[in-house]
């Protein structure tokens, strides 16, 4: 069990550091894979050993090496925050095809949030790589459908998802329009319809409705902090992150409150 943490917390760092690179390139139209890492005020190129996630940005104290511009703490905390990720995620579900699925999810739902934080948009691309994620479980659970209620503790049949995927996308599609007519405002962008319709394949009919839940009473801590602090609420924010945060609250501890939920009765 500690050579797979140890394995995971290695693996989630080294992913990290490629979801920032998404995280920087992908909103800019950036190809990803060239040109190589380098400054982005001298451009001048990393080399390997400046280039360790975490380690070298300790080492040569968050600045780059020869123009000593500050590099943003942002990208060595995302690579940290993957690796906690996967560690929790083998914790929580084991060691199974569900748990890949899902450590793959969380890298895409941490960079979906930084993206959308950031520039207000959910690139298609990464709603693709979770539609791909989401038709992989969808087929899985086809063929096996009873495995994850060993490893999960519950099931999410095939056609759960399909419900999840469809029913999500249509009441954000209900609620995209019926803002847009009543109150002439765009409370939900393309990409966060895009978003449900994905990620319902991984969630299922329940979570896809819990995530929707616990991303809206996220948002509304959110909205209340930024009035307590006096900033203006009336603005614009990304919907993506609190839709991330709530999807992975959903997929790690929704069923755990929804049995804690119906026991009550
Ligand atoms: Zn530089």
């Amino acid at each position: 069990m500690a050579l797979i943490i140890s394995l995971l917390a290695l693996f989630g760092l080294i992913f990290g550091s490629f979801l920032t690179v998404l995280i920087y390139r992908l909103p800019l139209g950036q190809s990803i894979a060239y040109p190589p890492s380098h400054c982005e005020r001298c451009n001048k190129r990393i080399k390997w050993y400046d280039n360790i996630p975490l380690v070298s940005y300790i080492i040569i104290g968050g600045k780059c090496r020869y123009c000593k511009s500050k590099i943003s703490p942002i990208y060595p905390l995302i690579e940290l925050l993957n690796a906690l990720i996967w560690i929790a995620t083998y914790l929580i579900f084991g060691l199974s095809v569900y748990s890949v699925l899902y450590m793959l999810t969380f890298s895409i739902l941490i960079t979906i949030s930084a993206i959308d934080f950031k520039h207000q948009i959910i690139p298609d691309s990464l709603n693709i790589a979770v539609g791909i994620l989401g038709v992989i479980a969808t087929v899985y659970s086809i063929f096996n459908p009873f495995v994850d209620s060993i490893i999960l503790g519950y099931n999410v049949l095939w056609w759960e998802r399909l419900i999840g995927s469809i029913g999500g996308g249509l009441l954000f599609l209900m609620l995209y329009y019926s803002f847009k007519v009543l109150r002439k405002i765009e409370a939900l962008g393309g990409g966060d319809i895009k978003f449900i319709i994905t990620i319902g394949l991984l969630l299922g009919c329940k979570l896809t409705l819990l995530t929707i839940g616990f991303s809206a009473i996220f948002a509304s801590i959110y909205l209340i902090i930024k009035a307590i602090v006096n900033k203006d609420v009336t603005a614009p924010f990304a919907f993506g992150p609190f839709l991330c945060l709530g999807a992975f609250s959903a997929l790690c501890f929704g069923n755990y409150l929804i049995d804690l939920y119906l026991s009550l009765f």
